[in-house]
């Protein structure tokens, strides 16, 4: 079938092609009824190209698509072969000034802050790269796909609209000529026809409803194939998908996710192919399914040639997109075509056909269509406003269906609103032609329609398919906030009267929002549910833009000001209408003054958070006070028709609600009206809430009696009764047993003072106090900074932002706040200007309480710091504006004097609970503030001014009768020695010492006079009283503080006792790391130290004694007693890899014996260096252990650590360990018997291993071959070499316990090395112990030398410990396992140089680590050693082992030295060393039958080989000084000349390391032939293979670009590789090799071990052995990975100016790489840290531990 199928299809191809697309346009060119022509072609050839099978191929579909449908229409277009006739368009086309190009999902767009008008202004990367804005502020983000670069739009930027490709020739003007006339008359007829034609047919299909006709088209064939088509929406799940399609297609999972995939992706898939009925089969049992808890999936079953024709359709309209772009004329054809209004009237053209129809056309459809319209109808400046009528006048049908559909805002027709509305131009001209605003606010109204039975919004009772619709009408915002982004430069009267109608529905609007969510207070019982807030304030954060932006409107016209100004004081009189009503009427009074009132209560009565009405009118008082009107003409404002009490009425329900809250009044109501507080006072919220609030109290203070504002204000808060009536506060607290009710009257107390002081000093918006915008924001920047110094990013959030994303801020920072750089840690900070400091405010209006008490904290404490009292007065303010010039007198009026004389009175009187410090505190500031006013006025008096504020003299009158209280002067004086109110004294010393200075100035001035008081007197006096109380209040303070550091010391004291772990680190700091060498530095002489050989310098045996960290315990490192061992974590690691792609061996079968020199897999070794007793360490775990499976059958939650791996965490410094090193003292001392006499030198030496090595063999072969011989016939047979006893079995030193922790630690190493099961028996774990010994040597020297530290000297102690400890252990384990698999892989190690006839086939020496072998070699010794009794030391063997292998390494090194002889300053010394590495070069050539290339120049050979070798000589140094502890000498220990030298004397080698060969040439040169004789050396010289060179340069992580926007612009043009050309979601870039992965995503996911994982996970696999860095380029995050289930996120090393990362690209800036960051990462990474970084991240944040980190 498939076969069959696959040869007919191959048929129609070849049938196809035979088609000629000349003749085919020739015959269109005569035809007299061309659509007839067209269409029969199409019905003919459509169903035979596109879809002929079950899945699409489309590559074969587009070929033949653009041979036999395309090429005709081409070339009928051009007249002639397109080839040569669209490349005459695009010459004859004059380059377009408009980029225009269309973003892919993820690129990097730019909008410039400075010149962009408005934030949706954005250009491409090129684009911007060559434009003014890059020096400028410019904001970086990644497109969401869609939108297209706004280049050349010069409505769009204030300044440098083109870049330098769009620029315009300075001849050219940008005014519109018809781009027709470029095009030849026929040509023009021509494209009407075809456009017209071809658009048409498009649409008509993609619109075709019916599932077996089509339209216009004749079926040719009427087979039986059919479609089941599935279609995407955003209900169901990938997996509900994959799931259902597993079970209704019958296809396997990977199918599923690919029709998901694709689903998702265009919007429709067809799943199944074949006769109707199969199909519909599919289709019941997905829509079966899918129907339980949602709608269905939507199915269709289509025919094939219906789903043929239109899938031509799309390619059509994607054809006639790149076809216009030969030629602006072809643009506008297509433009004109599309506008047409066909037969049928409104709405009948092909566009707007297509936007009426945009809910029910899949993804992929839209997108293709959208793409037309955005680079046809948006790219003709003509067409695009006739466009935007279209879109215009079908706003609410396209808005309703927008609601009905379920896909994104993104995939909709409606999102075109941000290209059109954002338009100055177009946006003016649909507001008075279309009367757009007001369309947009009904349609918006319209879809909002639940209301209570006032009319207002109520979402309480949304269900959830209305509250889906209110979040989508949400968008009908956002394009009410474009159209008005840019404010008109001039008005006509039509835009006037279409702004004030839609003004009009506006406050139709805010009318519905005003009053809505009422509360009423709680008592009794609490709320039973928490009642529904969000939306409401949903509604009110998304609308503050767009009030605030009609007032910057209204502000630009005083007819439409004062229009507004009136219009929206109906509204709030209709809201209000009657608020009066059934209220009972009451009348307050107090000092001779009354008003009439109502009775009402806050704590009793309904009341609403939302009053957007009367915070409209507010906005437009301010605005109106700003202008000439307000004080030239004040009579035509509609002032006098304000009702002050009314105005004020609500706003101050408001703030008493707020109050009451705070009093705990509300606890009842929950956290609802918790949150509304919350955002009520917000930055999102309040400027339109809270602020406009506190506006509207001034406005109403301004407008009335200051003392029957002050009377309603305390019967709203509930206090009149306690002011009103003489002693009834005291009565009332004294006679008032609950103490609840009494603190919640002084918090309501406070409260209201707060909201008096905030009345008359909050004038910093310009309109009410003489201000300009900058004095606003600095002043609130000023307070952000006493709080603490500020990051950018902080200081952003804590300010408003307006419609354009700008707080204003970095235009003042600079006045007010110094920067301060950041570290490599944290980020740069702002910090106050000391200057400033004198406009702190205590009562700062966006405080919150925290913040507040913080503020005031921190000012006190840089006053005290700076030596000045500690008083925080309020600071000087500036004056009101004319229209709430008489809001000040509040402050002298008698309620309130009467006000604050009570409450100082109260706290003169100090009794009970009827005041409080903040009360009084509060009522100190309002005085100062007062008194600021007083002097304020009277510096800046003019002569004929009479001083109407006269606060001094009120103060300095006591009290009438009845009281006859003191003067509120009077009472501050007692107050000031009043020994309770410490705190307080200094600023009521200067509040007095104030009063003193107006004092003063009257009388200069003798204005009027003043009272005579003694203040002054007083204050001199008091200030010595004041003196001597201090002295004593220090003297006292200062013994108490001796006794609490005396009761401090002794808790110390138990402290350390109990918690003696914390003080062990550093005791241990102190103990270990001075334990090794240092200590016995002085008794050596420091002339040479040598750190091997028979000349190795003795080192005194040295005592170690440590503790361990859980018992506490001391004790000693010997050999026999019990074992003390390190916490340790071993990892396998590619960090010094040089061959990432090498796939590795299978472990069960790979012999690790010997490292090849790209050491791509090595196993490393850490520890945190924390020392326990094996057994006190073993309890601990098995503790973890149990604890761990109780906790999973309890939770299944993971841990940071993988308990049945080994892992734990170090029980001190919770650092990841997965098992532990023993503790031994220097191991070879135990086994090397001194014998100075008569060593053998080397080539005797190998003499004997060689013999010894033979006997092993012959031994091993007859113990195989016959048991029971006597040794000593062998021994006679063999001719044993002298002293050498094979019976002997040396006894194991070590404790039992000793032992074990060997074995333990040296399973660990195999296990986790090699990936394979415990075996403690396997002949490998000795090697992969030497390995880890001698990859973890190799690390830690190439940190030192990538840093350009001394080898010794300048390791962490951790470091030190853990070598020192690692490297004996390795030294020790051959005593735990098979004497005789030892002695084989030291026999083996060694005929790798040393050739035998038993050993064939082992790596030449290119293919070998030689400081691996080296080690095996040294460390596998003893084995062999243990048996000779023939008085060689094992030094001698250390000595001849180490100096063979260097031997070695310099013959590979000169074979594989990539030496150029340039001539380069050579210095033509001919040293020694020269002329002896020369002739060893020629020996080399000699034996390698000259293949090695011919090199006289010996400077460069010796050169060379010094610099290749030095990283093993730094590497073996290390290792025989761990070996055998001898000191390194100090030349060494420091950076300095001759290192080379002295690493050679310490490594007891001749400077001139050819001597060496010289020295034993005799077996030598017969080894060198041996070596290079070798097939491999051949094959490599031969330039057949490659192989290692030397130094070997270090690893880095990849070199990142400086700008990261490189990395988004790299990341964007990343596809997914598996699923053809798709941009990827996730792309992340691996730091370690550079590859860019797709990440966190289906497409890309991989088996590993049996387990899905995504696409990061799987790469750790093959490049960094589990472990991974990345950089997760969308989000600007590094990522972390180890294993499957670790992993964890670390800050990027970029930053943007204000030195602060931007983890989720969330705000914009440029960003920066910061190298020493970058470093810090590398160096983790080079530290083998990152697993412990995870570690401890997860440690610290939980939630990291329950991501599923394998599927990144
Ligand atoms: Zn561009
Ligand atoms: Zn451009
Ligand atoms: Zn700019
Ligand atoms: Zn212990
Ligand atoms: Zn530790
Ligand atoms: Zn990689
Ligand atoms: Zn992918």
């Amino acid at each position: 079938m498939a076969a069959d199928l696959e040869a007919e299809v191959q048929a129609i191809d070849k049938s196809l092609l035979e088609c000629s697309a000349e003749e085919i346009a020739v015959k269109w060119l005569q035809a007299n009824d061309l659509q007839k022509e067209v269409y029969q072609h199409l019905a003919y050839y459509v169903p035979k190209i596109y879809c002929r099978g079950p899945n699409p191929a489309p590559q074969r579909e587009d070929m033949l698509a653009q041979h036999v449908l395309l090429g005709p229409m081409e070339w009928y277009l051009c007249g002639e072969d397109p080839a040569f006739g669209f490349p005459k368009l695009e010459q004859a086309n004059k380059p377009s000034h408009l980029c225009g190009r269309v973003f892919k999902v993820g690129e990097p767009t730019y909008s410039c802050r400075d010149c962009a008008v408005d934030p949706t202004c954005v250009l491409c990367m090129e684009c911007f790269l060559g434009s003014i804005h890059r020096e400028h502020r410019y904001r970086m983000t990644t497109s969401g796909g869609g939108g297209f670069c706004d280049c050349g739009d010069t409505e769009a930027w204030k300044e440098g609209p083109y870049c330098q490709k769009h620029e315009l020739n300075t001849s050219e003007t940008p005014e519109e000529e018809d781009p027709l006339v470029h095009l030849p008359e026929d040509m023009v007829a021509r494209a009407y026809n075809i456009f017209a034609i071809t658009f048409k047919y498009a649409v008509d299909i993609l619109t075709w409803e019916k599932e077996n006709e089509l339209p216009g088209l004749e079926m040719i064939e009427k087979s039986d194939t059919y479609y089941c088509m599935l279609f995407n929406d955003e209900v169901h799940t990938y997996e509900q998908v994959i799931y259902t399609l597993q079970k209704a297609v019958n296809c396997t999972q990977k199918e599923a996710i690919g029709f998901a995939t694709t689903v998702d992706r265009d919007g429709r898939r067809s799943v199944r192919y074949g006769d109707f009925q199969y199909c519909d089969q599919a289709k019941s049992v997905i829509v079966r399914n899918t129907s339980r808890q949602t709608k269905p999936l939507k199915v269709q079953v289509m025919h094939s040639s219906i789903v043929a024709h239109q899938s031509f359709g799309l390619k059509l309209l994607t054809w006639l997109g790149s076809v216009i772009g030969y030629s602006d004329g072809l643009r506008r054809i297509l433009c004109q075509v599309g506008l047409q209004e066909g037969p049928d009237g409104e709405n009948s053209s092909l566009v707007d056909k297509l936007m009426l129809y945009d809910s029910k056309l899949w993804k992929g459809a839209r997108n293709v269509y959208h793409q037309l319209f955005m680079s046809s109808l948006l790219m003709d400046l003509k067409y695009k406003k006739l466009f935007a009528i279209r879109f215009a006048r079908n706003y609410e049908r396209l808005q309703s269906d927008f609601m009905k559909d379920d896909h994104d805002r993104e995939f909709s027709i409606a999102d075109l609103s941000i290209q059109i509305f954002t338009v100055p131009s177009l946006a003016r001209m649909l507001i008075t032609e279309e009367n757009l605003m007001t369309t947009i606010i009904k349609t918006f109204m319209d879809h909002l329609r639940h209301r209570d039975i006032q009319g207002r919004f109520q979402f309480e009772r949304y269900t959830a398919l209305q509250a889906f619709k209110f979040r989508r009408v949400q968008s009908l915002i956002l394009d009410l906030k474009y159209v008005l982004i840019s404010k008109p430069t001039e008005w006509s009267d039509e835009l006037r009267h279409k702004f004030l109608e839609g003004f009009d529905a506006f406050l139709e609007l805010l009318k519905c929002m005003q009053g809505m969510d009422p509360i009423t207070r709680q008592v009794g019982q609490h709320i039973e549910m928490e009642p529904e807030w969000e939306a409401a304030f949903t509604l009110q954060m998304k609308l503050t833009l767009v009030i605030s932006m009609i007032q910057d409107w209204c502000a630009l016209d005083e007819k439409v000001l004062i229009e507004a100004y009136k219009k929206c004081l109906t509204v709030l009189m209709q809201c209000h209408s009657g608020f009066t009503d059934g209220e009972q009427p009451i009348v307050l009074s107090m000092c001779g003054h009354s008003v009439e009132t109502i009775r009402y209560c806050v704590s009793q009565e309904k009341v609403s958070i939302h009053l957007p009405v009367s915070r409209l009118l507010a906005g437009l008082h301010v605005l109106l006070s700003k202008t000439e009107v307000a004080y030239k003409f004040p009579e035509l404002l509609p002032l006098s028709e304000l009702s002050p009490p009314m105005l004020i009425e609500h706003p101050l329900r408001c703030l008493v609600l707020c109050a009451q809250v705070h009093a705990g009044m509300w606890r009842r109501n929950g956290f609802s009206l918790v949150n509304q507080i919350y955002y009520y006072h917000n930055v999102k919220c309040r400027r339109e809430m809270f602020d406009k609030d506190i506006v509207m109290l001034q406005t109403g203070v301004s407008m009335m009696d200051p003392n029957h504002f002050l009377m309603i204000m305390l019967s709203r808060f509930e206090l009149y009764q306690i002011f009103s009536t003489p002693d009834y506060g005291k009565r009332f607290s004294t006679e008032n047993t609950n103490k609840d009710v009494v603190q919640q009257n002084n918090t309501l107390i406070e409260e209201m003072l707060y909201l008096i002081i905030m009345i008359v000093g909050e004038r910093f918006s310009p309109g009410i106090g003489q201000v300009n915008a900058t004095d606003e924001i600095k002043r609130e920047i000023i307070h952000q900074l006493s709080i603490r110094p500020m990051a950018h990013s902080e200081l952003v959030k804590a300010l408003p932002e307006d419609e354009n994303r700008e707080t204003g801020m970095e235009s003042v920072i600079e006045e007010v706040a110094c920067f301060k750089k950041p570290g490599l840690t944290g980020r740069g900070l702002y910090e106050l200007k000391p200057e400033c400091a004198r406009n702190f405010n205590l009562y700062f209006y966006h405080f919150s309480r925290a913040e507040q008490s913080k503020a005031e904290e921190a000012q006190r404490k840089l006053k005290r710091q700076n030596r000045e009292d500690t008083a925080l007065p309020p600071p000087a303010l500036p004056p009101f504006c004319p229209l709430f010039a008489s809001l000040v007198n509040i402050l002298q009026s008698d309620v309130m004097l009467c006000i604050m004389g009570t409450i100082l009175q109260w706290a003169v009187e100090h009794n009970g609970y009827a005041w409080s410090e903040s009360m009084l505190q509060r009522v100190l500031h309002l005085l100062g503030m007062a008194l600021q006013e007083e002097k304020q006025h009277l510096e800046n008096l003019s002569e004929e001014n009479v001083v109407t504020f006269t606060f001094t003299q009120k103060i300095s009158r006591p009290g009438e009768a009845p009281n006859n209280s003191p003067s509120i002067l009077a009472m501050l004086e007692t107050l000031q020695n009043a020994p309770h109110l410490e705190v307080h004294k200094d600023m009521i010393r200067w509040i007095l010492k104030t009063f003193n200075t107006i004092k003063k100035l009257r009388e200069s001035s003798s204005t009027s006079p003043v009272a005579e008081t003694e203040g002054n007197i007083m204050e001199e006096s008091s200030r010595d009283k004041d003196k001597a109380e201090r002295k004593r209040k220090a003297e006292i303070a200062r013994l108490r503080r001796e006794k609490i550091m005396a009761q401090m010391s002794e808790m110390q004291r138990h402290f350390i006792n109990e918690n003696k772990e914390l003080f062990q680190q550093t005791l241990e700091e102190l103990d270990t790391s001075t334990s090794g060498v240092h200590e016995n530095s002085p008794v050596i002489s420091d002339a040479k130290l040598t750190a091997l050989g028979p000349e190795q310098t003795r080192v005194a045996e040295h005592r170690q004694v440590v503790m361990c960290i859980l018992c506490q315990e001391e004790q000693e490192v010997k050999v026999d007693s019990r074992a003390m061992v390190l916490a340790a974590f071993i990892q396998r690691s590619t960090v010094l890899s040089k061959n990432r792609n090498k796939i590795t061996p299978d472990p069960d079968k790979y012999d690790p014996l010997f490292m090849h020199p790209d050491l791509s897999c090595g196993t490393h070794t850490g520890s945190c260096g924390h020392i326990m007793h094996a057994h006190c360490w073993q309890r601990y775990f098995d503790a973890v252990q149990a604890k761990e499976q109780r906790r999973q059958q309890r939770l299944r939650v993971h841990t940071s650590y993988d308990v049945e791996n080994g892992e734990f965490l170090c029980p001190l410094c919770e650092c990841l360990s997965n098992t532990v090193i023993p503790l031994l003292p220097p191991p070879r001392v135990l086994f090397n018997r001194l014998d100075f006499s008569g060593q053998p030198n080397l080539t005797q030496w190998i003499k004997t291993i060689s013999q010894q090595i033979k006997a092993l063999y012959l031994l091993r072969d007859e113990d195989c071959a016959s048991n029971g011989k006597n040794i000593l016939e062998f021994q006679f047979l063999l001719q044993l070499p002298e002293g050498f006893r094979p019976d002997f079995k040396p006894k194991n030193p070590y404790s039992e316990s000793i032992k074990e922790m060997l074995t333990t630690f040296g399973t660990a190493t195999y296990k986790v090395g090699l990936k394979v099961h415990p075996n403690e028996e396997d002949p490998r774990v000795p090697i992969m112990c030497w390995g880890s010994c001698a990859y973890t040597i190799q690390t830690i020297e190439r940190i030192l030398a990538d840093e350009d530290k001394p080898l010794f000297g300048h390791l962490p102690c951790r470091q030190d410990d853990c070598l020192t400890s690692l490297t004996r252990f390795a030294a020790a384990h051959w005593t735990v396992s098979s004497l005789s698999a030892v002695q084989g892989h030291f026999c083996t190690l060694l005929a790798s140089l040393v050739p035998n006839e038993k050993n064939g086939n082992l790596p030449c020496i290119l293919d070998i680590d030689m400081f691996h072998l080296l080690v095996s070699l040294v460390l596998s010794f003893p084995a062999i050693h243990c048996q000779d009794f023939s008085g060689v030391s094992l030094g001698t063997g250390d000595l001849h082992l180490f100096h063979l292998v260097t031997m070695a390494h310099i013959v590979q090194i000169l074979l594989t030295s990539s030496t150029e002889e340039n001539g380069m300053d050579q210095e033509n010394t001919n040293s020694e060393e020269e002329v002896a590495v020369l002739t060893l070069y020629k020996f080399l050539c000699q034996c390698t039958g000259s293949a090695l290339k011919e090199i006289s120049s010996g400077w460069h050979l010796w050169r060379n080989l010094k610099a290749g070798i030095m990283p093993f000589l730094r590497c073996s140094a290390l290792f025989f000084h761990y070996l055998n502890g001898v000191p390194a000498p100090s030349e060494i220990q420091v950076n300095g000349t001759n290192q080379f030298e002295h690493l050679c004397s310490y490594l007891s080698l001749p400077n001139n390391l050819t001597c060496l060969f010289q020295e034993n040439s005799d077996i030598l040169n017969t080894l060198i032939e041996s070596w290079c004789s070798n097939n491999e050396v051949k094959r490599y010289l031969e330039g057949k293979r490659h192989a290692i060179s030397y130094a070997r340069e270090s690893n880095k992580l990849i070199d990142l670009p400086d700008d990261y926007s490189c990395l988004i612009n790299q990341a964007s043009n990343f596809s997914c590789p598996k699923s053809g050309g798709d941009k990827s979601r996730a792309p992340t870039l691996c730091l370690v090799c550079g590859t860019m992965l797709c990440s966190q995503s289906y497409c890309c996911q991989t088996e590993l071990e049996g387990e899905d994982v995504g696409a990061c996970t799987a790469h750790t696999y093959t490049c960094g052995s589990g472990v991974g860095i990345f950089l997760r380029v969308r989000e600007c995050q590094v990522l972390f990975l180890a294993g499957k289930t670790k992993g964890c996120f670390y800050p990027p090393p970029y930053l943007d100016d204000y030195g602060e990362t931007d983890q989720g690209l969330r705000r914009g800036n440029p960003l920066h790489l910061c190298k020493e960051r970058f470093k810090k990462i590398q160096k983790l990474w080079q530290q083998h840290s990152i697993t412990e970084e995870i570690g401890h991240a997860q440690e610290a944040n939980q939630t990291l531990v329950g991501i599923d980190w394998q599927h990144l």
